[in-house]
C-alpha cells in the first residue's frame, strides 16, 4: 500500500489512503483519512451506545462473541483471502495466525471471561469488621491502535475482551492494510445488528499517524497499542497530556535457544515455523537463534537445506498449499532487511540461503534467508528485522546462550530446545523475557489463558487471560460492614489519650513477643479508661 504524500487533514476536504496488494502492487482503491473531528464524532458515538451494553449480562455478551465465531468459522476462507489480499500473506499463514488465535480467543473468553470478572471476595486484614471485594466495571470506550501484520487478528483481538468487559471500542487500523477494514466492520455490522444491538459499538476508523493521536486524544477512557517502540512513545506522550492510560505492546527479537541435547528434528522444523511463519513478521517471530557449537554445523546444514526448498509467490495464485512464504506488507521493511543483512554481511556473516529480494516475483519480496556465523557487532541482532531471516549466532555453552540472549533491548517472547527438562527450566528462568517456551516457539500466544506482553522496549501492560480482560475494566474496590462495631464511636476531638492509644493498638498488631503485646494490650485498656 502507498499513502498519498502529504494529504492535509480537511474537514471539508477529506483525503484519502491508496490501498495495494503488497504482493502484486495491484491498486486496490482508496479508503477516507479521518480527521481529529471525525474521530471525535465517532467516539462520541460510540459512548452512546456503551450506555446501554455496558449494563448487559455476561449472558448477553457472550451471545455476541459466540455469534462472531460462528460468523468466522463459517467465513474462513473469505477471511483468508481478505487477509492475503491486504498482507501479502500466503492463506496458510493467514488460517494459522489470523483465524486460529480470534477463534481461540473468542472460546477463551465465552468459555472463562465471566469467571475472569466475576466480583473478587478479598481478605479485609487487621479490619476484621469489614468486608472487601473488587468490581470489575467498564471502563466506557477503549480506543486500539493496530499494526499492519495481522489485519483481521489485530483488529478482533482487542475487540473481543474489550466488549466481553462491557466497553464500547474504535480501532484505527495500519495505513498499510486499511482496504480489509470496511469487510471488517461489515462483519461486526451484521452480528451486532442480528444480536440487536447497535453497531457503533465497534467502529473501525482509518487514516495515519495524525488519527491514531487524535484517538489518543479522544478522550477515550484506555489506549491498546500495538507498534514499534518508537511509536509507542510518542503515543505515551500524547496520552499523558489526558492522562489517558495506555497498554504498550512493541516489538519482539526473540532468541531461540538450541542446546548441544536438543532434538535436532524438532529444533529444526520449529525454527523454520519461527522464522518463516507470516514471512517472519510477527512480534513473537524467532529472531535469533543461538546454536550451541556442538551442534552447529549439523543444524546449520538442515536449516539451509530446508530454506532452499521453500516456495514463494503471491497469494492471488496461491490455491492453498502452492506457497510456503509470501511477500513483505511494508515497502520500508525491504529497506530495513537489505540494510542489515548488506551490514552482517559486510562484518563477517554468511548467506546459505536468499539474501536479497525476489527479482523473479513483481511484488514485495524478500527471498528465504538463512544467514550464519552472525555475531553481536551486527545490527541485525539488535534492531527487529520482521522479515524472513533467520540469523545463527554460535554459542559455547548455556551461559554464554543466555548473556547473549539477554543482550538485546527488547524482551518479548522466548524460546530453549534441550531434552532435559531441568536444564530447560534453568535456562528458561534465566532468559529476561515476557514469555519463555520450552521447546516450541510463540505458543505463548495461543494460550489464552495466559498473559502475553514484554519487558524493556517491548511494552507494559498485558493482553489475554484474566490479566488482559482486567485491564479493559475500572477495578473498583467496594467495602461494607460486617460487623457495624463503630456505631456511636468519634475519633474527633482527639483527645490525649489517642496517640498512646494507637501506639498500643500498633504494638499489640504488629510488636514482637507476647510481654511486648500484653503490655500492649494494658496500655490500650488504660487510654480507653482515660478516653470515656
Ligand atoms: P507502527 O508503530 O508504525 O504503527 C502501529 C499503529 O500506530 C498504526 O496504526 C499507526 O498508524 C499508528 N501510529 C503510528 N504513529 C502514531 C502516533 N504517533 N500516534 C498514534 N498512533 C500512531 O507499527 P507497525 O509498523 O504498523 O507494526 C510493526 C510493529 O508492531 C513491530 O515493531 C512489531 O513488532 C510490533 N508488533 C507488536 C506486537 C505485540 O503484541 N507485541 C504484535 C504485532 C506487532
Amino acid at each position: 500500500m502507498e499513502t498519498t504524500t502529504a494529504a492535509p487533514i480537511s474537514p471539508s476536504l477529506p483525503p484519502t489512503l491508496e490501498c495495494r496488494n503488497p504482493a502484486t502492487l495491484e491498486r486496490l482503491g482508496d479508503v477516507p483519512i479521518f480527521s481529529p473531528e471525525a474521530v471525535r464524532e465517532r467516539v462520541k458515538r460510540a459512548r452512546r451506545a456503551q450506555q446501554h451494553w455496558g449494563r448487559t449480562t455476561f449472558a448477553e455478551r457472550r451471545g455476541v462473541l459466540q455469534s462472531l465465531l460462528d460468523y468466522i468459522v463459517r467465513n474462513q476462507e473469505e477471511i483468508c483471502r481478505i487477509c492475503s489480499r491486504d498482507s501479502g500473506k500466503t492463506i496458510v499463514d493467514a488460517m494459522m495466525g489470523e483465524i486460529f488465535p480470534v477463534c481461540e480467543k473468542l472460546r477463551y473468553t465465552i468459555a472463562h471471561g465471566e469467571k475472569d470478572l466475576a466480583t473478587d471476595k478479598r481478605p479485609s486484614g487487621v479490619l476484621m469488621h469489614k468486608a472487601v471485594r473488587v468490581e470489575y466495571h467498564p471502563l466506557g470506550v477503549v480506543g486500539v491502535l493496530c499494526p499492519w501484520n495481522f489485519p483481521f487478528h489485530n483488529v478482533f483481538c482487542p475487540v473481543i475482551p474489550a466488549l466481553m468487559a462491557g466497553n464500547a471500542v474504535v480501532v484505527k487500523v495500519s495505513e498499510w492494510t486499511s482496504w480489509s477494514a470496511a469487510d471488517f466492520q461489515a462483519m461486526f455490522d451484521e452480528v451486532l445488528v442480528a444480536c440487536g444491538y447497535d453497531k457503533d459499538l465497534v467502529q473501525i476508523i482509518t487514516g495515519g499517524a495524525e488519527t491514531g493521536q487524535a484517538l489518543v486524544q479522544s478522550g477515550v477512557e484506555k489506549i491498546f497499542f500495538t507498534g514499534s517502540p518508537g511509536n509507542g512513545k510518542k503515543v505515551m506522550v500524547a496520552a499523558a497530556e489526558t492522562l489517558t492510560p495506555v497498554v504498550l505492546e512493541l516489538g519482539g527479537k526473540d532468541p531461540m535457544i538450541i542446546c548441544d541435547d536438543a532434538d535436532l528434528d524438532q529444533a529444526v522444523g520449529t525454527a523454520m515455523l519461527g522464522v518463516f511463519t507470516a514471512c517472519g513478521q510477527m512480534c513473537v517471530a524467532a529472531e535469533r537463534l543461538y546454536v550451541f557449537d556442538a551442534v552447529y554445523d549439523e543444524f546449520v546444514r538442515r536449516v539451509g537445506q530446508e530454506a532452499r526448498k521453500l516456495r514463494q509467490g503471491p497469494p492471488t495464485e496461491d490455491r492453498g498449499g502452492d506457497f510456503d512464504v509470501g511477500a513483505m506488507t511494508m515497502p520500508r521493511q525491504l529497506e530495513i532487511i537489505e540494510r542489515q543483512v548488506a551490514d552482517a554481511v559486510h562484518k563477517g556473516a554468511r548467506t546459505i540461503a536468499g539474501g536479497k529480494r525476489n527479482a523473479a516475483l513483481a511484488g514485495q519480496f524478500w527471498e528465504p534467508t538463512v544467514l550464519i556465523d552472525v555475531d553481536h557487532s551486527m545490527s541485525i541482532v539488535h534492531e527487529e528485522t520482521f522479515g524472513p531471516v533467520m540469523t545463527i549466532v554460535r554459542v559455547r555453552d548455556e551461559d554464554e546462550a543466555i548473556r547473549l540472549a539477554n543482550d538485546c533491548a527488547y524482551g518479548l517472547g522466548s524460546s530453549v530446545f534441550t531434552k532435559d527438562a531441568r536444564r530447560g527450566e534453568r535456562i528458561a528462568a534465566r532468559i529476561s523475557a515476557g514469555m519463555t517456551v520450552i521447546n516450541d516457539y510463540g505458543l505463548a500466544y495461543m494460550m489464552q489463558s495466559a498473559p502475553f506482553g514484554g519487558v524493556r522496549i517491548s511494552g507494559f501492560g498485558r493482553i489475554n487471560g484474566r490479566e488482559g480482560l482486567r485491564a479493559c475494566c475500572n477495578e473498583k474496590t467496594v467495602v461494607t460492614d460486617k460487623l457495624p462495631i463503630h456505631q456511636g464511636m468519634s475519633f474527633y476531638p482527639i483527645k490525649k489519650a489517642t496517640f498512646p492509644l494507637l501506639q498500643n493498638v500498633i504494638s499489640m498488631i504488629y510488636g514482637r513477643g507476647i510481654s511486648t503485646r500484653i503490655n500492649a494490650v494494658a496500655g490500650i485498656a488504660r487510654s480507653l479508661w482515660r478516653m470515656r
